[in-house]
């Protein structure tokens, strides 16, 4: 995949599918927020991976203009979408139609 061009709108959205660990000036909605056993604060995500806070009718974050610091500082194209995007499209569930942005 290296070298593939890559855009946020041709994309199956798989980096809503990493644990988003809130920082402390995050300020999300609760009934998108999880706790895990060690006691982070994490965007929930549903049965097929993905965090909650995705408008499923129009694949797109709904929370866009107030989503977590974490998701802010995500580069598209840089070295950590692409090594998730290698391992979804190895994992075989390349295809699924979610397009965010
Ligand atoms: S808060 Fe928005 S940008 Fe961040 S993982 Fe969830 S849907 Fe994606």
């Amino acid at each position: 995949m290296t070298g593939e061009e890559i855009d946020c709108a041709r994309c199956d959205a798989v980096c809503c599918r990493l644990t988003v660990v809130l920082q402390g000036d995050d300020d999300v909605p609760d009934r998108f927020v999880e706790v895990t056993d060690a006691g982070l604060h994490v965007m929930a995500r549903d049965e097929e991976g993905w965090c909650v806070a995705i408008d499923a009718a129009r694949m797109r974050c709904s929370i866009y203009d107030s989503r977590p610091e974490i998701c802010r500082r995500f580069a598209m194209a840089g070295a950590y979408c692409r090594s998730v995007r290698e391992d979804y499209a190895e994992s075989g569930r390349r295809g699924i139609p979610l397009t965010m942005y």
